[in-house]
């Protein structure tokens, strides 16, 4: 199906961006990958009159370890992520993630900052920098503010992006040792969204007891979730079948999941229980316990 007629706009500036987000007001949009907003506007479920297409500015993409962060830029695709030597050596969650997105030829123009700016519960970023504990950085016409990942997340499709800023940096805490991450994820058939999944992060201290986890959700609620009580439940504790256990039950009771074409909400939260389980035992093995 061919999109509604828009406005082509590039700008070569995060400022020039900025200025025609601003000038063109809820009728703007920026263009990333695409990989969202094309389909989303071939269906007629967006009709933005305005495209910013900000592939042409500079310096929007990048990996960096700078200042105790891993520091991507918003305009990073998800194909240089998964090909990051550093980041498979140091961010096997982020590996994970990125490998089960779609497939090759999206994951060559889709980015991180498009996958979170969009505020799907559906996609498997947010979970994942949900457990890492990542920032946004979000820039616009007063500059930079940071915004923690818990808070990023509004409702449906909605996140706490104004509607003249930019998605310019994601910020992740560089694990101290003894951390380890994996991401889950069922889904019908390769390349699709997930059923399910779920993101942990560990941490654990010099005796092997848990310091940190982060458990994120994938598409069991109206926006990415943060599985608080089953992080609660493992602090301070070794990680075995009993606490892990635990943690998955308290998981599953987390997730909010609707019936829908992907199975009743029974069964979506017994996969959030057996997920939770199978992805903190690769954690805490790639922990070092
Ligand atoms: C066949 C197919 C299968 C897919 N499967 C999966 C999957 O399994 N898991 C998954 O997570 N995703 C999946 N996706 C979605 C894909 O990962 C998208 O690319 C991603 O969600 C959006 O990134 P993008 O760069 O393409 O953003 P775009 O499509 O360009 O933009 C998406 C939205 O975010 C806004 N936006 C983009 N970048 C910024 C920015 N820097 N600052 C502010 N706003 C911005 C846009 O204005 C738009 O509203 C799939 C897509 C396709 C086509």
């Amino acid at each position: 199906m061919i999109p509604p007629a828009f406005e082509y706009l590039r700008p070569k500036t995060v400022p020039e961006a900025i200025a025609l987000l601003k000038q063109h007001g809820d009728e703007a949009k920026i263009l990333s990958g695409g990989q969202s907003l094309i389909p989303m506007m071939k269906l007629r479920l967006a009709r933005p009159g305005y495209l910013i297409d900000i592939n042409r500015i500079s310096g929007l993409a990048y990996i960096k370890e700078d200042g105790g962060f891993l520091k991507i830029g918003g305009l990073t695709r998800e194909a240089e992520l998964e090909a990051s030597p550093l980041v498979r050596s140091k961010y096997p969650l982020l590996t994970d993630t990125t490998a089960v997105i779609a497939d090759p030829q999206v994951r060559n123009l889709a980015t991180l900052g498009g996958n979170l700016a969009h505020g799907d519960p559906a996609n498997d970023h947010p979970a994942t920098m949900i457990a890492l504990g990542a920032q946004v950085v979000a820039t616009g016409a007063k500059g930079e503010r940071v915004i923690p990942i818990e808070k990023f997340f509004v409702s449906l499709f909605v996140t706490a992006l104004a509607q003249d800023e930019i998605l310019t940096e994601i910020r992740i805490p560089i694990p101290p040792p003894r951390s380890g991450g994996a991401y889950f994820k069922l889904e019908r058939k390769v390349g699709d969204f997930a059923t399910a999944a779920v993101a942990v992060q560990l941490t654990l201290d010099d005796k092997g007891a848990v310091q940190r986890a982060g458990i994120g959700l994938t598409n069991v609620g109206p926006t990415p979730l943060k599985a608080s009580s089953a992080e609660a439940s493992l602090q301070g504790k070794k990680v075995n079948d009993a606490s892990m256990a635990q943690a998955s039950q308290l998981a599953a009771k987390d997730a909010q999941p609707s019936s829908d074409l992907r199975g009743p909400a029974e069964y979506k939260r017994g996969l959030i229980q057996e997920l939770t389980k199978r992805a903190l035992s690769r954690a805490v093995q790639r922990a070092g316990q």
